[in-house]
């Protein structure tokens, strides 16, 4: 069934490879990369008020590798969909998707690439398909748009592929929510898109169903090769992706790796790890956790330790009261 499924940027096994290989090397930033933010802005202007909704984000995404966004409600996770998707442009900074570079794409190249390049599932299952049309007949319709001549055999391939084959004939009206997803991301994989991007697919949707709807989007990314974005709220989305990117403030604050480790008598568990971002500027955001714990606040001050750099909060200094000397005191950032 799903074999059948042709795809262009199927996993060919060496890219991963040369693209650490470029790493070490210090290749230019995101070289290799199907997906390259590179500090990116976007501000919203309404009458005098300003919303900084990306404040230089930097992102990069491998081919063929499935990620999770999370963050807040106002974090800018949508914000970075719709210019990943072609549908917004940054206010600055740079952008590209599969080699196109979306600050400077033309009307005619954009409409190509919203029908070709990305696939696109949204969280309102009416965003995503035509009421009166059935299943098959929604996943048809970007092939009809783009002249494609096998549409009928691939439109139920691809439910197939989603677990929908037995309802191919039915409408969105007679399915559940998670199935009407699953048809979603069947419509968003019709032409073959090198990247699929999910803005929280599964937030109308209860835990189970969305962890179903998880398990199909990795299914896309295994057996097609697909690059998947997907963003969402389920904290859970963890278990089902090597890298999760945690978005704060429009800006990505920290990353979760999830990898499968043996022990020594032979079990399998997954272990997780979270590492705040350092990026290029040599920024980092400190969890908002850690800032309250120690009222973090305006400065602080680091040190240099043999392995690791110390932050302390800066304490004013009250000498006449004869206080303590601050914790960590120095210039900001003495080295020992
Ligand atoms: P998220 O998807 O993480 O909830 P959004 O990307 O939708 O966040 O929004 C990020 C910030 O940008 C919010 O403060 C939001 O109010 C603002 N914003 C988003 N879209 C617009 C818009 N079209 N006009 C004005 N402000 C916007
Ligand atoms: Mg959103």
């Amino acid at each position: 069934m799903s074999e059948a499924v042709s795809h262009p940027t199927a996993p060919s096994g060496s890219t991963g490879a040369s693209q650490s290989t470029a790493a070490r090397h210090g290749a230019a930033y995101g070289e290799g990369a199907v997906i390259v933010c590179d500090n990116l802005v976007r501000i919203f202007k309404i009458a005098d008020l300003e919303a900084v909704a990306l404040q230089g984000l930097d992102l990069l995404v491998e081919p063929a590798e499935m990620i999770a966004i999370i963050g807040a409600s106002g974090s800018g996770k949508s914000t970075l969909l719709n210019i990943l998707g072609g549908l917004d442009v940054p206010t600055a900074g740079k952008v590209t998707v599969a080699g196109n570079d979306l600050t400077r794409m033309g009307r005619r190249d954009r409409t190509r690439y919203r029908r070709n390049v990305v696939g696109m599932i949204w969280q309102q299952t009416s965003r995503n398909l035509l009421p009166y049309l059935t299943a098959v007949e929604n996943v048809e319709l970007p092939m009809i748009l783009d002249g494609r001549s096998d549409r009928r055999k691939r439109a139920l391939e691809l439910l197939e592929l989603v677990g929908l084959g037995a309802r191919a004939t039915f409408r969105p009206s007679h399915l559940s929510g998670g199935e009407q997803q699953r048809v979603a991301i069947a419509v968003a994989l019709a032409n073959e898109p090198a990247v699929v991007l999910a803005d929280e697919p599964t937030g109308e949707l209860d835990s189970t169903t969305s962890s179903e709807i998880f398990e199909v989007l990795r299914r896309v990314n295994r057996e097609l090769g697909a690059t998947v974005v997907v963003v969402t709220h389920d904290a859970f989305v963890t278990e089902h992706v090597e890298r999760t990117v945690a978005i704060r403030d429009g800006r990505t604050a920290s990353v979760t790796f999830r990898r499968t480790e043996q022990s020594e008598d032979g079990d399998h568990r997954i272990v997780a790890e979270e590492f705040a971002v350092l990026d290029r500027a040599g920024r980092l955001q400190l969890p908002r956790g850690h800032i309250d714990a120690l009222e973090l606040r305006d400065r602080v001050r680091l040190r240099l330790e043999d392995d690791h750099v110390s932050v302390f909060p800066y304490l004013t200094r009250k000498v006449d009261e004869g206080e303590p000397e601050p914790v960590g005191a120095g210039n900001g950032t003495d080295e020992p």
